[in-house]
């Protein structure tokens, strides 16, 4: 069996994290080295290595990400503006092979990224 990802480590409680979000969908901790003020990702509990791999059936999983992320920021007092990002596959600089939304704010952010 392939090895867990350190998220999925995280979601079974093997791995501490500062979670400051759950429920029965996904899952949402502290970026361990924070690009931003605020830096928080936004994980399904389900086992998706990565947006190319998101299936049809996958579509409200998805919009359930992209509906807890700004409640997230509203809780985390973003209410200046913030971006959510998904990094994939090796040119975006994905390290982590378990799809996951950043939530970044607390900065002014440049644009276009680097
Ligand atoms: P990616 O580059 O794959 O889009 O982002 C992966 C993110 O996961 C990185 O920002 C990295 O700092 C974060 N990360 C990696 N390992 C851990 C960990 O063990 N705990 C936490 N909280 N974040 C992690």
């Amino acid at each position: 069996m392939a090895e867990k990802t350190i998220f999925k480590k995280i979601i079974d409680g093997e791995i501490q994290a500062d979670v400051i979000y759950e429920d029965d969908q996904c899952l949402a901790f502290r970026d361990i080295r924070p690009q931003a003020p605020t830096h928080v990702l936004v994980i399904p509990k389900k086992e998706i290595p990565k947006l190319d791999d998101v299936l049809e059936e996958d579509a409200p999983l998805m919009g359930h990400l992209l509906v807890v992320a700004p409640k997230i920021a509203a809780q985390l007092g973003l209410h200046n503006g913030y971006r959510v990002v998904i990094n994939n596959g090796p040119d975006a600089g994905q390290e982590v092979m378990h799809i996951h939304l950043h939530i970044l704010g607390g900065r002014r952010l440049g644009w276009p990224p680097g």
